[in-house]
């Protein structure tokens, strides 16, 4: 196993299951945060299954109020061009996601990944592909691969965020994973409850916080329809 797989080794469960829409979740502050989310693709993910994904994730964080800054770094199975490595810098707004094949040794049912709340920097967390590729497989019907590929890395950013491996009843946050809810997933229901939307922007704001109190460098946003070298 190696380093970089190794960032990515953490405890936490991830569950896909979806619940019945709340228009009150559907936040927009007037500045919303932005995270940088640095992708490590070990798992051979196409770009533009990979691209559909990130699209769908920030459309969901989008909803809460949120915004996501998608940054790619290098990976073990080969770096597209210009690709910059991930860069490990104390900043509390950026997390890193590593999607992989298989889910660390020592961790038990991680069901679809898993997240770093409790150890490290706090800000890493992964998903196990191969399991998000069975699921759709055997309900074809329900969801698109890139849905719930979008759909588990969602749920681990929100572990990391919200600082928690713990589950709700109902929606995104919810353990479990069923056919309705796969249904959910292909038809844009499932989003971020009125109360997740608050509890996250409740830690975004402490670790707005802590970056005032560090002072640590930020990664800067892309701007839409543009790239540079690393993001895409
Ligand atoms: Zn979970």
């Amino acid at each position: 196993m190696t380093a970089t797989t190794l960032r990515f080794l953490a405890i936490g469960t991830l569950y896909i299951v979806a619940a019945a829409p709340s228009t009150a979740a559907d936040r927009k502050p007037t500045t919303p945060p932005t995270l940088t989310v640095q992708v490590v693709n070990l798992a051979g993910v196409t770009a533009t299954e990979l691209d559909k994904a990130k699209s769908e994730a920030s459309w969901i964080f989008g909803k809460a109020g949120v915004n996501l800054n998608w940054v790619h770094c290098g990976s073990e199975n080969g770096d597209p061009a210009g690709a910059a490595p991930c860069q490990d810098i104390d900043d509390p707004f950026v997390f890193s996601m590593g999607l992989v094949t298989k889910s660390p040794e020592f961790l038990r049912d991680t069901g679809f990944g898993f997240a770093m709340v409790y150890s490290g920097q706090r800000n890493h967390a992964g998903v196990v592909y191969p399991k998000v590729a069975e699921l759709t497989r055997a309900y074809p019907f329900h969801a698109s691969i890139d849905q719930v590929l979008a759909y588990a890395m969602v749920h681990e950013i929100a572990h990391l965020i919200l600082g928690s491996t713990a589950h709700r009843p109902t929606g995104i946050m919810r353990a479990g994973c069923r056919p309705e809810e796969l249904k959910a997933v292909s038809q844009r229901r499932l989003r971020f409850r009125s109360d997740e939307v608050e509890a996250l922007h409740r830690k975004l704001t402490e670790r707005s916080r802590r970056l005032e109190l560090t002072g640590a460098a930020r990664i800067p946003a892309s701007k839409p329809g543009t790239s540079s070298p690393g993001l895409y």
